[in-house]
């Protein structure tokens, strides 16, 4: 946040106003810090003489909203130790502002300031804004209360922090409540419990998710569709092996450069001789098997482009502070390929890269997303020549142009081999993240590395560039994703149970069992409520549990061989024909349609 603009300076004020509402209420507490954030601010309080209760926040907000009707003056004034001290004593605010002062005099901080309003005055540095009648009565409010060790140190004490929201404009927090509302109930950590989708186990430890028999459905349809997708576009399966030895990493380049990210590798001992031992890693990516799939034949001209594809699993050590449910974890499951091609075949083999991308997006019903033109910059972290990244960069940028998609740059988001194309989508709080990829690598196929090489039609030897490509991501990312983005109502063709049927009397169970027969017999996934819940009841349970359709079997429906139908989301209900049902319901999930 920008330190001179308004918003900082009425967070900054603001968090002085609650720090003297809160004095009001509470006259013995101490005050410990408190800073303008990302949506507000917080300030830390020791209730410690008097306890602190939840309920006395709308109190102490409305006390703000009298202090901001007072139009106070904000005054400035400086002082040294001795008289810092003096006047935190004099002020009574307690310990942890002198503990402060006495620390950043420690360090060479010879001048102290403070702002003072009305009766109440805090060390501060500013800025701020003139009179407390400047803040916006209507535009803040009191959010929650967490604990918060003093200096964030668990040998300290533990405060309690008020957390408060804070905008320039009562409609600028009013759409952040509703954005934060929304996000909230499709949070994709809560949906995945709601809809037994996944689960994390400490015992399996951070950032491993287990994924549950319907998180695992929704996985298995992703993948049969990519395979589908892949075997129309060309491309060959391959399965590779989760660890390998370092001298793969080594050859690939992925040590030293990306071993931050990898788990540190285990030291296998072949014949207890210390000579023999070699270490082994998890895999990070698959790109280095698969170039040695590609060396493991020589190769001709005639095989290009040569397309290998895998659903690997993938293993990095992410920081544990960066981890967040499925959208970033340690194991993950990637929709990954690698392409070997020549030079002129580069531009057209991306065109039809671009539209395999898209034709996913269409099913998917994604409108949303920007591509990211992903650059090198000035850091050591990206290897090879410089002429040889220009040449990249400027290919891929003419591709771009050439198929009239608009993008952006982002310097220094490159891979660290070449520069990359990223499809960058935005989550329900307005958050962007990558969810796409294609990558053009003109290092890997190089002598030094893997020396992968094609016999051309003058017979001569080259290299093939490489692109690597992952549209759906990793299952993880791109299924927290989605789960998000539908608000948990997967289409039928990829939910965990697609059709939930509700007999209405025990009169209508062979009608029911006969059509439930009929679908899972054909492998698609059916169940029937025969629960003793009143009717509404079933309606509620198997609405909550967000199955896309509902089949209703009454007398009527028996005696006329039908069935009525409800969608999840809709109120509306259809009665058809049942082998009308039959036959639409085939095509929704064989054309994996989104209603
Ligand atoms: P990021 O910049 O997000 O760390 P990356 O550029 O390292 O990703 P790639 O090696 O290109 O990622 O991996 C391909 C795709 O896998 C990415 O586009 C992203 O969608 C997904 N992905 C990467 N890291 C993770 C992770 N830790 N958890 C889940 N999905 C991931
Ligand atoms: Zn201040
Ligand atoms: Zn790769």
């Amino acid at each position: 946040m920008d330190e001179n603009s308004n918003l900082y300076k009425i967070r900054h004020s603001m968090a002085h106003v609650l720090a003297q509402a809160v004095q009001e209420v509470y006259p013995k507490v101490k005050l410990g810090f408190g800073p303008p954030i990302e949506t507000g601010f917080y300030y830390d309080f020791d209730f410690s003489e008097e306890e602190f209760a939840e309920n006395k926040l709308k109190e102490i907000e409305k006390r703000m909203k009298k202090i901001i009707g007072r139009k106070q003056e904000f005054h400035y004034s400086e002082t040294d130790i001795e008289g810092a001290v003096a006047k935190l004593e004099d002020l009574g605010e307690g310990e942890y502002k002198i503990e402060n002062v006495r620390n950043l005099h420690s360090r060479g901080v010879e001048k102290f300031s403070f702002y003072e309003n009305g009766n109440f005055a805090d060390l501060c540095e500013g800025p701020h804004v003139e009179t407390t009648g400047d803040l916006p009565a209507k535009a803040f409010k009191l959010d929650r209360v967490a604990g918060a060790y003093w200096l964030g140190s668990e040998k300290n004490k533990q405060l309690t922090r008020i957390y408060a929201l804070c905008f320039e404009t009562p409609e600028e927090l009013q759409s952040f409540l509703e954005r934060r509302r929304i996000a909230e109930q499709f949070d994709h950590k809560k949906l995945g419990k709601e809809l037994d989708i996944f689960h994390f186990d400490e015992k399996v430890g951070k950032g491993l998710a287990l994924w549950m028999p319907n998180g695992t459905i929704i996985r298995d349809e992703i993948e049969k569709y990519a395979r589908e997708m892949e075997m129309k576009y060309g491309y060959q399966r391959v399965s590779t092996p989760h660890i390998a030895s370092e001298k793969l990493f080594q050859t690939s380049g992925h040590l030293p450069y990306y071993a931050d990210s990898m788990f540190p590798p285990m030291e296998l001992n072949e014949g207890d001789d210390a000579e023999n031992s070699e270490k082994y890693y998890l895999k990070a990516m698959n790109c280095p098997y698969h170039h040695l799939i590609y060396s493991a034949r020589p190769r001709s001209y005639k095989e290009l482009p040569y397309r290998l594809c895998e659903y690997g699993t993938c293993y990095r050590y992410e920081k544990s502070g960066e981890l967040s449910g499925l959208l970033r974890v340690r194991c993950m499951t990637m929709n990954d390929a690698h392409v070997y091609l020549t030079e002129d075949q580069f531009e057209e083999e991306f065109r039809s890269m671009v539209k395999m991308y898209m034709e996913f997006y269409e099913t998917f019903k994604f409108s949303d997303y920007s591509f990211r033109l992903s650059v090198r910059d000035d850091s050591d972290k990206f290897v090879g020549d410089p002429a040889v990244w220009d040449q990249a960069e400027a290919l891929l940028a003419k591709v771009m142009d050439e198929l009239g998609l608009e993008y952006f740059v982002g310097e220094g988001e490159a891979a660290f081999y070449g520069p990359k194309i990223d499809v960058q989508f935005k989550n329900l709080m307005g958050r962007e993240e990558t969810l796409s990829t294609i990558q053009v690598d003109f290092q890997s196929a190089c002598k030094e590395k893997f020396a992968l090489k094609y016999v051309d039609s003058d017979n001569t030897e080259k290299e093939p560039i490489i692109i690597h490509r992952a549209p759906l991501s990793t299952h993880e990312r791109f299924i927290s994703f989605i789960m998000e983005y539908y608000g948990g109502a997967f289409p039928a063709w990829c939910a965990p149970v697609q059709v939930c049927i509700l007999p209405v009397q025990d009169s209508c169970m062979e009608f029911t069992n006969s059509i439930a027969n009929e679908l899972t017999r054909d492998l698609y996934r059916v169940e029937i409520d025969d629960s003793n819940n009143t009717f509404n009841k079933k309606i509620r349970t198997n609405t909550k549990r967000k199955i896309p359709i509902l089949l209703i079997i009454g007398e009527q429906e028996v005696a006329d061989n039908t069935v009525t139908v409800r969608r999840y989301g809709s109120r509306d209900q259809i009665t058809v024909s049942r082998d009308e049902f039959v036959a639409i319901f085939k095509a929704e999930v064989k054309e994996r349609k989104m209603l």
